[in-house]
């Protein structure tokens, strides 16, 4: 799960990371009185939206005056803003971030993220911040400094020192990037992070270390342990199809092709996906209804993936294990017949009461095209949708 930049800084704050003091607006007045409430003569109108590279796309502007801060709150609240991480269509902004304007000196990059190839934390840092630090990895990966941490040891002194004098922090703001570095890592352990970013963490004029941006990741399995965290969920920012999927305890995450599957398990519908690619076409979903599916799950799968207007066929792909393609079967026919199906539904299913399940589809009277195998499956539905 995702949270929105303003919930990110209440998080690192409550573990001791220097941020600007900002306060969260939903309205143009809100927004005025925000930096009313604040004081000072410098603003900034951040957009909050779960995508980063706002500042490229026009969602983070400097604000003068408060007459300046009325006028650009008017102009992002509600615009679609377009970032690189937003896909062409961009996200709506709803809401502003309102925060005093920090006195830059330089701007650095910090993370925290499991790396699953060492099994380890891997904490990241770099001297070119504030950019898109993909870019940075691509052109310059000698500026990207790495040092992993043991979880069970926790980060120690000499590593974060490690960080920080590879970043180039002067000698005057080491201790307080060190203890930062830190912190975040604290943070990221207790809040069951995934990923904890602060682009850019930057070096004050007066020498002081602050978080200027951040973004997390959570762990959805771990959210259970922090309903503070899960009430900053915002649903105007998930896609309305897989929140309806999550309802039904269906694993759902919509792409961007034009063949629907509904597969029995996350490795078969990846193999699945693959195969759909092989044979020359682009899934349109990827969906596992589980090992327990019943036929109201089963039809509320094909409702979902029948909501997304570029499908333009369906493949189912079951596996008879504990679930029993007979049930799937059923599921299916009733699907069909619930949703009045009308692009083409390739079925394959092996396994468990296989031969039941094919004698339903056969006889339930809808035009179902069966496959034996993947390929057979694969080859039927790419032509079907062509
Ligand atoms: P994004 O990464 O989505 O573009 P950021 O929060 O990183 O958004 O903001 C983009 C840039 O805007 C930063 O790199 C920084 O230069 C500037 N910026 C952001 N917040 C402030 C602030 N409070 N004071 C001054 N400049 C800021
Ligand atoms: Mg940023």
């Amino acid at each position: 799960m995702k949270i929105h930049e303003y919930q990110a800084k209440e998080i690192l704050r409550q573990f001791g990371v220097v941020t600007p003091r900002g306060i969260p607006a939903f309205s143009v007045e809100e927004a005025v009185a925000a930096a009313e409430k604040l004081g000072g003569s410098l603003w900034v109108v951040k957009a909050q939206i779960h995508a980063g590279g706002r500042g490229k796309g026009g969602g983070v502007k400097l604000a003068r005056s408060l007459a300046e801060v009325r006028e650009l709150a008017g102009q992002i609240l509600g615009m679609q803003l377009v970032t690189h991480q937003t896909g062409p269509q961009g996200q709506q902004v709803r809401r502003l971030l309102i925060e005093e304007g920090a006195d830059i000196r330089k701007e650095y990059y910090l993370a925290v993220l499991t790396d699953r190839a060492t099994q380890t934390v891997a904490v990241m840092a770099s001297s070119e911040g504030g950019m898109d630090i993909e870019e940075v990895a691509r052109t310059t990966p000698e500026k990207i400094i790495k040092v992993f941490v043991d979880p069970v040891q926790g980060i120690q002194d000499g590593q974060a020192r490690e960080l920080a004098l590879g970043i180039g922090v002067p000698e005057a703001s080491l201790a307080q990037a060190i203890d930062t570095f830190k912190r975040l890592y604290t943070c990221y352990m207790e809040s069951d992070a995934s990923l904890a970013e602060i682009n850019p963490l930057i070096l004050e004029g007066n020498g002081g270390i602050k978080a200027l941006d951040a973004k997390f990741n959570f762990d959805s399995n771990a959210l259970y342990r922090h309903p503070d965290i899960l009430a900053f969920r915002d649903l105007d920012e998930e896609d309305p199809d897989e929140i309806e999927a999550s309802k039904f305890d269906l694993s759902y995450v919509s792409l961007g092709g034009n063949i629907g599957c509904l597969v029995n398990g996350a490795g078969l519908a990846m193999a699945t996906m693959d195969t759909i690619k092989l044979f020359g076409a682009e899934p349109a979903n990827f969906l596992d209804v589980g090992g327990g599916a019943t036929t109201e799950k089963v039809t509320e799968a094909f409702k979902i993936m029948l909501r997304n207007p570029r499908v333009k066929g369906i493949l189912v792909n079951i596996f008879g294990g504990i679930m029993r393609c007979d049930t799937i079967a059923s599921g299916v026919v009733a699907a069909a017949r619930e949703t009045h199906l009308a692009v083409p539904l390739v079925v394959r299913m092996k396994g468990t009461n296989e031969e039941i399940g094919k004698k339903i589809l056969a006889d339930s009277g809808l035009p179902i095209i069966a496959a034996d195998t993947m390929a057979e499956a694969a080859t039927k539905i790419v032509a079907a949708v062509q």
